[in-house]
């Protein structure tokens, strides 16, 4: 799909590539053992090394490679036996050492691919062009104090993985659709926990816009979006700025840009740099990353089942159309909760059960699959209790909320509000006759060729028991009644 806005000299496609930095999920820093939990105290996590004392040596995290390893195989990449760490020198408050540790020309992780799906249905496969592993920076505190900036280094050292896309996004609602799918693989790996509001994942955002067929055209980088939704506002907003600039006559610089969410627009922040302002050279103190392959195998062997992997098993096992297969396992848990329903019943209407009246529950509730106030055990007996007709689906609907509410078993809401479905043809046939009786009228309707009545009749028969008639039963006797 190639996404458009008609101008005055016609359509123009969108060009988009995005640099995610996904926070690792380490005790520890990249080259230092200070502690990395969110939301400590200013400055309680900081090393000598993170605060760049002089003569102090950086000494690489074992776990924090092995993260990286790991995502650079959950993104089907190459992993590079032989990668090096670089010093990216620039001057900021809240870098004390004057660079950051990155890796540049030979990161850990090379070509990789991930796939997104539309809303459409349509699959895109995506090229990964890189992941490197690079430290993080302080934070610069400017609303502390009137006059002063504090510098609050508890995040410096902190390792990040960037991981850098192929121009190969065309609209904003694919570039939503890579940020979600990365950061579901990166949660299901257990190597970023992808909390966006944290900052722990933030989005450089590439915009460039042609014709179609034309070769690229100049770009400008969106710095440091901390949204899903952002970075689709972004695009579009950028997109719109450059395809007026050329529109006018003018020409789009390289340039820094940001997004201000509230105005809907970017703004420019400065000239775009090249490398050779940063002046990289290997970093003295680290030598070459050297990656044994058995290590790596292990580190292969040893990864989750991963969502693209999970969807086609739940479509296979468990008869699920993709959509559905889709929804589930875009969360981890949704996944295990679902399969822990489904296992031994009916999978699609296991899936109808958690994707709709579960979710909603949850929705409802502000509650998250984890904290479920009905547990997957809980919600396969109220199924069970369905499947062999204890119970009609329209009462399921009642207990369940009953569950939702007070935690109780199914089976004992069913004993104690006596919801057993009835099935006993004297108890149906009275209260047929009963309707039929009080609705003469409209019987002389139907039977004069009014059909569409028939739905009337059940409706009031199920009212008259309490809504727990055998559904199929009903429908068979007021049927004869009304032939
Ligand atoms: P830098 O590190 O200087 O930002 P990179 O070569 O690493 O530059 O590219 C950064 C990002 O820009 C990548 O995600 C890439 O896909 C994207 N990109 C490159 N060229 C274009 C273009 N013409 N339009 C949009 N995005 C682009
Ligand atoms: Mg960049």
């Amino acid at each position: 799909m190639s996404y458009t806005i008609d101008g005055k000299t016609g359509p123009w496609e969108l060009v988009i590539g995005l640099e995610v930095h996904a926070q690792v999920i380490s005790r520890a820093k990249l080259f230092s053992g200070a502690a990395t939990v969110f939301g400590g105290a200013p400055n309680s996590q900081v090393s000598f090394i993170d605060a760049a004392f002089p003569g102090m040596l950086p000494v690489i995290n074992r776990e924090c490679v092995a993260q990286a390893v790991r995502t650079g195989l959950g993104l089907n990449a190459e992993i590079h036996l032989e990668s090096r760490f670089d010093r990216k020198n620039y001057f900021y408050a809240d870098l004390p050492a004057g660079y950051q540790i990155s890796q540049y020309q030979h990161p850990i992780v090379g070509r990789g691919v991930i796939e997104i799906e539309l809303a459409d249905g349509e699959v895109r496969q995506i090229g990964i062009t890189r992941l490197h592993l690079e430290q993080d920076a302080g934070k610069s505190l400017h609303d502390q104090h009137p006059t002063k900036s504090y510098i609050d280094l508890n995040r410096a050292g902190v390792a990040l993985m960037e991981i850098v896309s192929e121009p190969d996004l065309r609209s904003p609602e694919e570039a939503g659709a890579y940020l979600r799918k990365l950061r579901t693989v990166l949660r299901y790996l257990g190597t970023c926990d992808g909390n966006m509001d944290e900052g722990s994942m933030r989005a450089d955002v590439n915009v460039s816009v042609r014709k179609s067929g034309e070769p690229f055209r100049t770009r400008c980088e969106v710095k440091n979006v901390n949204s899903v939704r952002f970075v689709m506002q972004a695009i579009e907003a950028e997109a719109r700025r450059q395809i007026a600039v050329w529109e006018e006559g003018g020409t789009v610089l390289q340039e820094t840009r940001l997004f201000e969410p509230a105005r809907g627009i970017t703004r420019s922040m400065r000239n775009k740099e090249d490398a050779h302002d940063y002046r990289y050279f290997p970093d003295p103190d680290l030598l070459p990353l050297k990656l044994d392959p058995a290590w790596v195998e292990a580190l292969r062997a040893d990864l989750p089942e991963l969502p693209d992997a999970k969807k086609q098993r739940f479509m296979a096992e468990y008869g699920l159309p993709a959509y559905d297969a889709g929804v589930l396992v875009a969360e981890q848990a949704s996944a295990d909760y679902f399969e822990a329903v489904a296992r031994g019943r009916e999978g699609r209407f296991a899936a109808n059960w958690v994707i709709g009246d579960l979710f909603a529950a949850l929705n409802r509730t502000g509650r998250t699959i984890e904290t479920s106030p009905v547990a997957p055990g809980a919600l396969g007996e109220l199924l069970d209790l369905v499947a062999d007709g204890t119970i009609n689906g329209r009462i399921a609907k009642d207990v369940f909320e009953d569950m939702v509410e007070s935690g109780e078993a199914p089976a004992e809401i069913v004993a104690r509000k006596n919801l057993r479905q009835v099935t006993d043809t004297g108890a149906i046939e009275s209260a047929v006759a009963s309707v039929l009786a009080a609705n003469a009228d409209k019987v002389a309707e139907y039977k004069s060729g009014k059909e569409k009545l028939f739905g009337f009749f059940v409706g009031q028969v199920m009212k008259a028991m309490a809504g727990k008639g055998n559904p199929a039963l009903v429908n068979d006797v007021l049927r004869r009644h009304l032939a």
